[in-house]
């Protein structure tokens, strides 16, 4: 019997844990992870695969530490980015849980330098920004490297491993739920933990699990956005202007034509474009190393729509477009900006005779034209001349534009203020598999909120 069970080791369960473990140190906690330990994740792909094997458990997304033991390990500092905790509670309790997020980041490990802290750098490039009707978002980053995330979420797990029980390589199947109340949870071994309070964390990979679970136990959800687009490579000097200042500019654009939000995403200098697997879906994305540099920089341009009813699926359409491109190019496509225009597909000699050598090199030269809805395509399309005003270059001929990119948002789980489901009591649902955040410093922030009102019960 325990007094907690957590489901996923990403940022929101390690980061409850690590709470939980502060407040009530007696008590006795449970963390179930699907994936390994930490130090025996591997990412295939991302050791010179030329495809995704598409593991069973896919290496990048399960294991200690989740989706971001091998991210980019940027910490945007901000509410308004990377999650919807303002939703549940007021802007300053959020700025509050970021804080003390970030210190333990801190505490353990993390790098002290934050860019975008400079209040004159921030105003002159909004300035220009605005100019090309374009809102720049405040947001200060520091950016730990996937090198150094590792080494962070390694420290954190080797002192929970003494206070806590930490089970790798099981999957809680289902919640045992009595008179609306949870009692623990069944295990893919057969095995039963029974817990006073359950904390569900499993991540987008995790989602549908919870999705299904919730669904039997009748805890409602509401629509989260679709988020879909490329990733966009372009030669480092291009961005320089916003990225030495910044690291990452935030910025959102509403399109001329349709009116939708479309915004840059994951901004990476010097970065590469990597391809990820969602089940059996390749996908791309970008990182970039403390370390080790590239000449070019990348960023996704994510063009966000919310459907209304009767449409409950968005993680199905993201991967309905995302498939698409796999059908036509077996995995991830790449085109050329000017080819695009040009109503052309690019060609691996085209791709060839131009001035960016692209850093995912299994991605098939093709045509984004034939995958993404006009709808998102034209905003994107809109979108880089917008860019191009405040970083001259983005609408070059040679601008690489890698799809698909697609944020598997969760539907969001109705939730109390406390994180705790509504209608199945003791039980919270945290994170990105919740639907409640989109990135790693929020997920840490939602899984201390969850721990400090378990404690205070
Ligand atoms: C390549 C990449 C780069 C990224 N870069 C950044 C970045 O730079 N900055 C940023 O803010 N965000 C970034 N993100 C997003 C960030 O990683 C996520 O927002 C964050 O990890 C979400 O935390 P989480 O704890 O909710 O879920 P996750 O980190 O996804 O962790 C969930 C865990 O639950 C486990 N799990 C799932 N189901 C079960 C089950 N049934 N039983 C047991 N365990 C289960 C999974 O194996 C996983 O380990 C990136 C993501 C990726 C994939």
């Amino acid at each position: 019997m325990y007094n907690v069970a957590i489901v996923g080791a990403g940022p929101a369960g390690i980061f409850a844990a690590l709470e939980i473990t502060k407040l009530k140190p007696d008590w006795k906690v449970i963390l179930i992870e699907k994936g390994q330990k930490i130090e025996k994740r591997k990412c295939l792909l991302r050791e010179g695969w030329e495809k995704c094997p598409s593991c069973k458990k896919c290496g990048l997304l399960c294991g200690w530490g989740g989706a971001g033991a091998f991210s980019d390990g940027k910490l945007t500092l901000t509410p308004d980015v990377g999650g919807h905790l303002v939703d549940y509670m007021s802007r300053e309790k959020v700025e509050d849980l970021i804080g003390y997020s970030d210190d333990l980041y801190l505490k353990f490990g993390a790098t002290d330098e934050v860019f975008g802290t400079d209040k004159a750098v921030f105003r002159e490039i909004e300035r220009q920004a605005a100019l090309a009707e374009l809102k720049l978002v405040h947001s200060p980053v520091r950016h730990l490297g996937t090198e150094r995330s590792l080494d962070v979420l390694k420290a954190m797990q080797d002192y929970l491993d003494e206070k806590i029980t930490i089970l790798n390589n099981v999957s809680a199947q289902s919640l045992i739920v009595e008179c609306e109340q949870v009692k623990g949870i069944v295990l893919d071994n057969g095995e039963t933990i029974k817990a006073e309070y359950t904390i569900i964390a499993p991540g987008r990979e995790g989602a549908d699990w919870l999705t299904k679970e919730f669904d039997k136990n009748k805890i409602g959800f509401v629509n989260n956005a679709v988020d879909v687009g490329v990733r966009v490579e372009l030669p480092a000097p291009v961005f320089e202007p916003l990225t030495s200042k910044l690291y990452e500019s935030k910025l959102v654009y509403y399109s001329p034509t349709f009116g939708d939000e479309v915004r840059t995403f994951c901004m990476n200098p010097n970065g590469e474009v990597v391809q990820e697997n969602y089940n059996g879906i390749s996908t791309v994305n970008g990182h970039s190393y403390a370390e080790k540099t590239t000449n070019n920089t990348n960023f996704a341009l994510l063009v966000s729509k919310k459907f209304t009813e009767p449409f409950k699926e968005p993680i199905a359409y993201g991967q309905h477009v995302a498939s698409l491109a796999n059908m036509l190019a077996g995995g991830v496509l790449v085109q050329r900006f000017g080819d695009l225009l040009d109503g052309r597909r690019s060609t691996p000699e085209r791709i060839k005779s131009s001035i960016i050598t692209p850093t995912l090199t299994c991605a098939t030269p093709g045509d984004l034209s034939l995958v993404i809805p006009y709808r998102q395509m034209l905003s994107i399309i809109e979108m880089i001349y917008a860019l191009d005003k405040i970083a001259p270059g983005t609408a070059s001929r040679y601008t690489l534009l890698y799809g698909i990119e697609v944020k598997f948002y969760s539907a969001r789980v109705k939730l109390t203020n406390e994180l705790e489901t509504e209608g199945v009591k003791n039980l919270f649902a945290i994170g990105d598999g919740a639907g409640v955040t989109r990135g790693l410093i929020q997920a840490s922030a939602s899984g201390i909120h969850a721990a400090r009102t378990i404690c205070s019960r």
